[in-house]
């Protein structure tokens, strides 16, 4: 088999997500054929670093040992269960490690199959909690330049125009308050006045605020200084709103510490994990609450009170296996502080970019770095031609617009990151710089 006859045999039968289809006339569809560790290899034996962790979920490399072990002894012992009025060992490790490991006072687990419907849980939750206790409150807050997903209610939460735009008429009540443009705490302490500012007015009708904790990630990457969080935290409690922190992308390690939230000491209403969650495996994700939310929907089946919300996949088991593989790698191999290595030298390469003259700005929160380029004609395809430099080399990035960024699986090598690095730096001096 070769890489063109499954390229044909795909577009007469495949829709690819977030993608113009018309682009394969002319960017070439990568049939893979195998993973392993941080390469990806198509059928005629090309192989690429996957620089951004198979669209940000892959944290321990492809086809892990461990984790491979860890799903086939669960595929020999269970599969999958229905999970309302049953329960299996797997989830219940899961979730209470996750209790323990996330900020105290989460006390809860609801689970769902995808970070969208942990965002849709999560809005209904708070909307119902609400209700449960005599107030209506239909509006919901999130931040300029979010991204929670493309589901009807995530998206209406969300801000990037390229997604939402077209689908307005369909979606829930959102308004959005000021994000910080920058890392500075003054920015922070700047939009946070805004966002009080529309609490006094309108907290009666507000549910929930929902933020993507330190990095915006679809939205450019774009990153705040952690003090925005505990400022968000304060004023949403003082007004009675619940705070959602999706830390979809960044949960498990990726902007540095295990979850983003640590980084502002607080604790959240609720909180999202997906993505990383299984290592990047298999689709899951949970939304966790706290003892306080979950009494409000606990008493005698009366009254509409009761969470009546399922997803036929809730809490696989092979899911469940795959994140408690991810949770045991976290704990024997002392992941976060190892990755600090690679986070100096993420910071290091970054610096080199910060001299040229195509480059706007770059930014850091941990595993993840993001070069924000300019000089170029509106229009311009920047990022696709940078995608196709550095393919060449064999290293995969997937630009985000007018932003290259790396977001590597944690067990990429100081040799392997700094092919990255400049395989990339040579692409965008290629296509912007030297032209
Ligand atoms: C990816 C992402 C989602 C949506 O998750 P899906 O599994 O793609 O539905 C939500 N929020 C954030 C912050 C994300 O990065």
């Amino acid at each position: 088999m070769t890489n063109e006859e499954l390229k044909n045999r795909d577009l007469e039968v495949l829709w690819h997500p977030c993608t113009q289809m018309k682009d394969y006339e002319i960017l070439p569809l990568i049939p893979i054929k195998k993973a392993h560790g941080v390469y990806i290899t198509d059928f005629e034996g090309n192989s690429y670093i996957d620089s951004i962790s198979s669209w940000w979920v892959n944290i321990f490399g492809h086809t892990n040992k461990y984790i491979n072990t860890k799903i086939k002894e669960q595929l020999d012992t269970l599969e999958h269960v229905i999970i309302a009025g049953f329960t299996h060992k797997s989830i219940i490790e899961l979730s209470e490690r996750l209790v323990k490991l996330t900020p105290s006072g989460l006390d809860k687990c609801f689970y769902a199959d995808n970070g969208s419907s942990a965002v849709e849980v999560a809005l209904k939750m708070s909307y119902h909690y609400n209700k449960n206790r005599g107030k209506e409150k239909s509006l919901f807050v999130s931040l300029q330049n979010s991204y929670h997903g493309e589901t009807i209610g995530a998206l209406s939460v969300g801000d990037v125009e390229l997604y939402k735009d077209t689908y307005k008429p369909l979606l829930i009540r959102a308004i959005s308050t000021p994000t910080p443009f920058d890392q500075t705490k003054e920015s922070a302490i700047k939009a946070a006045i805004e966002y009080e500012n529309l609490l006094k007015e309108r907290a009666s009708e507000i549910s929930a605020l929902i933020i993507e904790p330190l990095v915006q990630g679809a939205g450019y990457m774009n990153m705040y200084h952690p003090h925005f969080i505990t400022l968000l935290s304060e004023i949403s409690k003082k007004y009675d709103v619940h705070l959602i922190a999706d830390e979809i992308l960044v949960g498990f390690g990726r902007t540095g510490t295990m979850f983003a939230c640590e980084s502002a000491e607080i604790t959240p209403d609720f909180m999202l994990l997906s993505k990383g969650l299984t290592g990047g495996y298999l689709p899951l994700s949970v939304c966790m609450t706290t003892n306080e939310i979950y009494s409000a929907f606990y008493c005698d089946y009366e009254d509409n009170k009761a969470f009546l919300h399922s997803h036929s996949y809730t809490g696989n088991a092979l899911a469940c296996a795959a994140a408690n593989a991810t949770i045991d790698i976290f704990e024997n191999e002392n992941i976060i502080e190892k990755n600090k290595v690679l986070i100096d030298q993420m910071q290091e390469g970054l610096l080199k970019f910060s001299k040229l003259n195509c480059v706007k700005e770059t930014r850091q929160q941990g595993m993840i770095a993001a070069i924000e380029l300019q000089n170029f004609d509106q229009g311009e395809r920047i990022g696709v031609k940078i995608y196709q430099e550095a393919l060449k080399y064999g290293v995969y990035i997937r630009p985000l617009g007018h932003v290259v960024y790396f977001m590597p699986p944690y067990v990429i090598s100081k040799d392997e990151l700094q092919k990255v690095i400049d395989v990339t730096f040579d692409a965008v001096v290629k296509v912007l710089e030297t032209r």
